[in-house]
């Protein structure tokens, strides 16, 4: 069971993919309130949930924090225009604050909308109607499977409900504020059948009212993510031939482009602070997300650190680091 650690007010919330903010130099920014999640689907990326094999941590980050730390990044990249795009390396519907953090989201000027990823479990009617008066503009929502056995089985939580989920996806759909994507991964062998039965769903409820109703994801197998068993990665090119045919039959647009469908577009990134391979003194502030790693900081950015073995974090102490990750001002750091 991984230990649950609140990042601490002076933590900087750039430099971890698990927290924080992500800026991939658009004028999207990432929110990452906290790493949990409920749920263990059989093909997750990041290895969350109550089955996960590699996270000895999970994070949780102050809604204050946030929102001050957004505001100076929508600075930073002098956005006069933002998404505001709250997602996980877990599920953000398990952030207690969820609906004051949409309701500061939609406070700020320059946020043009503020959309929300989640596979759904643990949405009510209620927390739609909270979202929507805070200010919440559209739900990507992951449904891999309508039969309930199979849903149940690729969460990998006996207590899924498919059902209860669409029922709510339908009640999102009727919102005149709330738009909704449905956004199933497609796990050859496993799921091809429930795709089309997805497509027509969401067909049938009205999803996409000002975005495609759509967005059929890849399965990726990641080295730290869980692979489930008999499915095996397609190619690029086989996927966009799968999406291709299903786009003729049922004349729906699913190969989807950032900016046509999204507006997102290319602007300022916040600044790198630290080359490939540059030295620095970082102080150790906690422990790592993953088993074996350490979590530091230094020059205002997060890093994540991993030591040669496994071996406590010296919480406290500066260590000497070499930066061997930078993309996207995500940092990962080795013992120098
Ligand atoms: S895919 Fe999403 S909802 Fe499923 S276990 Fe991973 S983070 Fe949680």
């Amino acid at each position: 069971m991984a230990r649950l650690f609140e990042i601490p007010h002076d933590c900087p919330l750039i430099g971890h993919v698990a927290f924080g903010l992500i800026d991939r130099g658009t004028n999207l920014i990432q929110i990452r309130p906290t790493s949990l999640c409920n749920l263990s689907c059989i093909f997750c990326s990041v290895d969350a949930g109550p089955n996960s094999r590699n996270r000895q941590t999970e994070y949780i980050v102050h809604l204050d924090h946030l929102i001050h730390e957004f505001r100076i990044a929508i600075r930073e990249k002098e956005l006069s225009r933002v998404h505001a795009y709250i997602d996980a390396a877990g599920d953000p519907i398990t952030y207690r604050h969820l609906v004051e953090l949409v309701q500061e989201l939609s406070n700020i000027e320059e946020v043009e909308t503020i959309c929300l990823e989640t596979h759904g479990f643990g949405l009510s009617y209620h927390l739609i109607d909270e979202l929507e008066a805070a200010g919440l503009t559209r739900v990507n929502l992951s449904i891999d499977a309508l039969d309930e056995d199979l849903a149940r089985y690729i969460s990998g939580t006996p207590a899924y409900d498919v059902k209860k989920i669409a029922e709510i996806a339908e009640y999102i759909a009727k919102s005149t504020e709330i738009d909704i994507l449905i956004a199933p991964v497609w796990l050859p062998g496993v799921n091809d059948r429930e795709i089309e039965k997805i497509i027509r769903f969401a067909l049938k409820i009205g999803a996409g009212k000002r975005v495609p109703p759509l967005g059929i994801q890849k399965y990726i197998a990641h080295k730290y993510g869980r692979k489930p068993k008999g499915v095996r990665e397609v190619s690029w090119k086989r996927f966009y031939v799968y999406l291709k045919r299903l786009e003729e039959k049922y004349k729906v647009r699913l190969i989807l482009d950032p900016v046509r469908d999204f507006n997102i577009v290319k602007c300022k990134p916040i600044p790198l602070r630290f080359k490939l391979n540059e030295k620095t003194t970082a102080r150790i502030i906690g422990p790592g997300w993953l088993k074996g790693q350490w979590l530091a900081v230094s020059r205002g950015r997060v890093i994540t650190v991993i030591p040669p073995g496994r071996q406590e974090a010296p919480v406290g102490y500066e260590v000497k680091v070499k930066i061997v990750r930078n993309k996207d001002n995500i940092y990962i750091g080795v013992l120098d």
